[in-house]
């Protein structure tokens, strides 16, 4: 049974098969977790990057972590929020699933996440973390091969959210 986990730090170092990196449509780097996975990783990701031609809002492709203690990188691109009628909620539940397909296809067991689009993206964080919460949950009961997954949360505020919905606990087995 794979176990879900909140914590509070940055997600640029934890040891994890892999990190999620909130990435943008060029996958060239950016601002805010984006910059900090890069500027961790060193040179070589940015390298690996401009062969992947980009990514569609709601995707996720997979690189080598470099330098990062993670293995790999799965960049996702968020949807920008613009008032949530475009479509917004079912890109970024996209982001989950499509970031744990790939996941589970490299035999990936345990994945750490940050909350994609809730930064510069503006999505609302409570509402962005119950779908990130959800998807996950729902994709964990048939993607039997992961064993843990970690929410990070940069900050307080996001921090308490994703407490409240694990229901006050750290960590949940289910
Ligand atoms: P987006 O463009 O998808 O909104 P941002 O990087 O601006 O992406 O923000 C996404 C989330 O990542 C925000 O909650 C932000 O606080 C968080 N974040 C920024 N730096 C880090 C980091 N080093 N580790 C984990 N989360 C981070």
């Amino acid at each position: 049974m794979a176990q879900l986990e909140v914590m509070e730090g940055d997600i640029t170092k934890l040891t994890v098969d892999a990190i999620v990196n909130a990435a943008n449509t060029t996958l060239l780097g950016g601002g805010g977790v984006d910059g900090a996975i890069h500027r961790a990783a060193g040179p070589q990701l940015l390298e690996e990057c401009r062969i992947l031609g980009g990514c569609e809002t709601g995707e996720a492709k997979i690189t080598k972590g470099y330098r990062l203690p993670a293995k790999y990188v799965i960049h996702t691109v968020g949807p920008v929020w613009s008032g949530g009628k475009r479509n917004e909620p079912a890109l970024l539940k996209s982001c989950y699933k499509r970031s744990l397909e790939i996941a589970q296809e490299k035999d990936l067991k345990t994945i750490a996440f940050p909350c994609i689009s809730t930064g510069v993206y503006r999505f609302p964080k409570n509402q962005a973390a119950k779908i990130a919460f959800e998807t996950v949950k729902e994709c964990l009961k048939t993607m039997k091969e992961i064993e843990k997954i970690i929410f990070v949360c940069f900050g307080e505020e996001d921090y308490q959210i994703y407490q409240e919905l694990l229901g006050s606990k750290i960590e949940e087995h289910f």
